[in-house]
């Protein structure tokens, strides 16, 4: 459908408000021996410095949770918050990142007892579009909740609904949005419908039992939930938001795994992709040019998360026990250096043109949540694999012509309005010259453009006719002037020195107070002050609590939300 599509008006692209990710860590209860790890308060926890045992350091997030944190702080504390921009039209992203055995499934998916945050965001984003269906003037829009569930495994990705599905593409559409043209995608009209699918589709995803874990997640599980809204009425605008719940598989030391063969293959993909994580959150960083987006199938799917249009939120999973130590550090400076990644969620909206909607007749008895196929707005024709599984209902007719030059006519007069300010506002900023023109017939435009091009070719003519004039006076020039001086002797031109960025971790020598590293907010202590009372403060952000450790931040929405009927 994208010739009939057209990009909203409502936000222009360059108004896009940064939004950080927002990284928060989650600290597993200790299993055996003592903790190397510890939160001091609701923002702040420190690890041993394992150069120097007298000294531990500090590290600052958005949240940490204690090992008595319970599924609902996390879910009420740091994604529910997220969810509300689906309804606008904005991405969400939640993933779980750390080491095998740290609590990450636990986190995502939970058990009956406890579910995770994909039982609770699902309930929540079902509830959010019942309600607003409901709400005065709820009866303009149509609501739609579908999903899809994929897993890479071993650089594949593998359809959990379809398991026939083998290793899909991933895509990119002209508003830079991830899509896997194929993957199987299940409309959602109640909880029901998604355990119903989701719960065989979890059975599908590749586990195995490790030294650590006794089901070890082998793939890296991705769960996304589409929340679109459309308008029923003219100008039929369509906002389309995407919420991915991504369960990573975790990074594993095989000195301690004990993987042999097909798990040792397994954990080299797992592990090769982590480090394409890491490098992406890097170059993102140093405002590098190249993202390397595409060198893992991971990264490629989370470039929507991690430098892209989504509201994220990293829960990095820790596990506390000694023998975890360095896989705890690295989650940490992963995690303290993915807090500086900053997104840009912006609202996709469409407007369909009247003639494109083929509303089926309006059944009497329907209620406001009438179900409409799932499609993606603005996807590019060459998205559009094989296997697609977009309706084929919406298609253009063969003799439209390019679609941003449909007649006036057939438009909705606000729409045209609209248009008309966009054109003149383009027009006035200088960008004519460099865009199609929105509105006008294409002879019209074509004899512009062939204008634009004869003048073009003109000018260029004329400027290499002035470069050779100024060459053949430079030689002559030359020729005229003294013997150069001999360069070898002269002194060596100042070279380009190399930034070295400084490291996620600080240390400073013992005795000196060092302050947080800026955004990093990583603080090396004397672990004698600490243990004599003196533990230095990190400076809070206004309105942050002291909550202890394990008392959870206090919810922002009011709304207490039970799981009763999770089963
Ligand atoms: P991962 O997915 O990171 O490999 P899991 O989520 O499978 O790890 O957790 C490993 C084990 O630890 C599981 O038995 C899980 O129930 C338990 N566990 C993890 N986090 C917690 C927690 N916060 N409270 C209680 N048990 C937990
Ligand atoms: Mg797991």
């Amino acid at each position: 459908m994208p010739s009939q599509q057209r990009p909203s008006l409502a936000e222009p692209r360059r108004a896009r408000p940064p939004a950080h990710v927002r990284v928060c860590v989650r600290l597993r209860p200790c299993s055996q021996g003592d903790p190397c790890i510890r939160g001091l308060d609701s923002r702040s926890l420190e690890i041993i410095n394992w150069r120097n045992k007298l000294e531990t350091m500090q590290y600052q997030f958005d949240t940490i949770y204690g090992d008595q944190a319970t599924q609902q702080d996390i879910y009420s504390g740091s994604v529910q918050p997220v969810l509300c921009h689906l309804l606008e039209g904005q991405n969400a992203s939640v993933l779980a990142y750390g080491p095998t055995g740290a609590g990450k499934t636990h986190t995502m998916l939970g058990s009956p007892e406890q579910p995770g945050v994909i039982p609770r965001a699902l309930r929540d984003v079902l509830q959010m579009t019942r309600e607003a269906s409901c709400s005065p003037g709820g009866e303009e829009w149509d609501y739609s909740v579908s999903m899809s569930y994929l897993e890479i495994y071993q650089e594949k990705v593998l359809d959990l609904l379809e398991p026939s599905q083998q290793d899909l593409l991933i895509r990119e559409d002209r508003d830079r949005n991830i899509l896997i043209p194929g993957l199987t995608e299940r409309e959602l009209g109640g909880f029901r419908d998604f355990e119903r699918h989701f719960l065989p589709a979890s059975r599908n995803r590749t586990v195995a039992s490790t030294q650590l874990n006794d089901r070890s997640s082998r793939s890296h599980a991705v769960l996304v939930v589409r929340v679109a809204r459309s308008q029923r009425a003219p100008p039929h605008r369509r906002r389309v938001a995407k919420l991915c719940l991504i369960d990573l598989a975790g990074s594993e030391d095989n000195r301690r795994t004990g993987n042999r063969g097909l798990r040792l293959k397994e954990s080299g993909a797992i592990n090769a992709s982590r480090h394409v994580l890491s490098k992406v959150v890097d170059a993102l960083n140093q405002g590098l040019p190249r993202v390397p987006y595409r060198d893992s199938k991971l990264t490629r799917l989370l470039q929507d998360s991690l430098g892209g249009s989504a509201h994220s939120v990293i829960i990095a999973n820790v596990a506390p026990e000694q023998h975890f130590y360095f896989d705890t550090l690295s989650t940490l400076n992963f995690a303290a250096k993915s807090k500086q990644v900053v997104n840009r969620p912006f609202t996709q909206e469409t407007l369909q043109t009247p003639g494109a909607r083929k509303r089926p007749p309006k059944d009497p008895g329907a209620g406001p949540r009438a179900k409409r196929p799932p499609e993606d707005p603005g996807a590019s024709s060459e998205d559009a694999g094989p296997g697609a599984k977009s309706p084929p209902e919406e298609e253009p007719p063969e003799a439209e012509p390019l679609s941003s030059l449909l007649p006036l006519e057939q438009l909705d007069p606000r729409l045209v309005q609209r248009l008309l300010g966009l054109e003149q506002l383009e027009k006035q900023q200088g960008g004519a010259g460099r865009r199609l023109p929105l509105l006008s017939t294409p002879r019209r435009e074509r004899v512009a453009l062939l204008h634009q091009l004869e003048e073009t070719r003109c000018e260029l003519q004329k400027l290499k006719e002035r470069q050779k004039e100024l060459e053949a006076m430079a030689l002559l020039d030359k020729a005229c002037q003294p013997k150069p001086l001999d360069h070898s002797k002269a002194p060596a031109r100042a070279r380009k020195q190399a930034v070295v960025l400084p490291l996620q971790q600080v240390q400073t020598p013992v005795g000196q107070q060092a302050m947080p590293s800026g955004a990093e907010g990583i603080l090396v202590v004397q672990r004698n002050q600490c243990q004599a009372g003196h533990r230095p403060r990190l400076p809070m952000a206004p309105g942050v609590g002291s909550a202890r450790l394990g008392i959870g931040p206090v919810s922002p929405w009011h709304r207490a939300w039970g799981v009763p009927g999770w089963a």
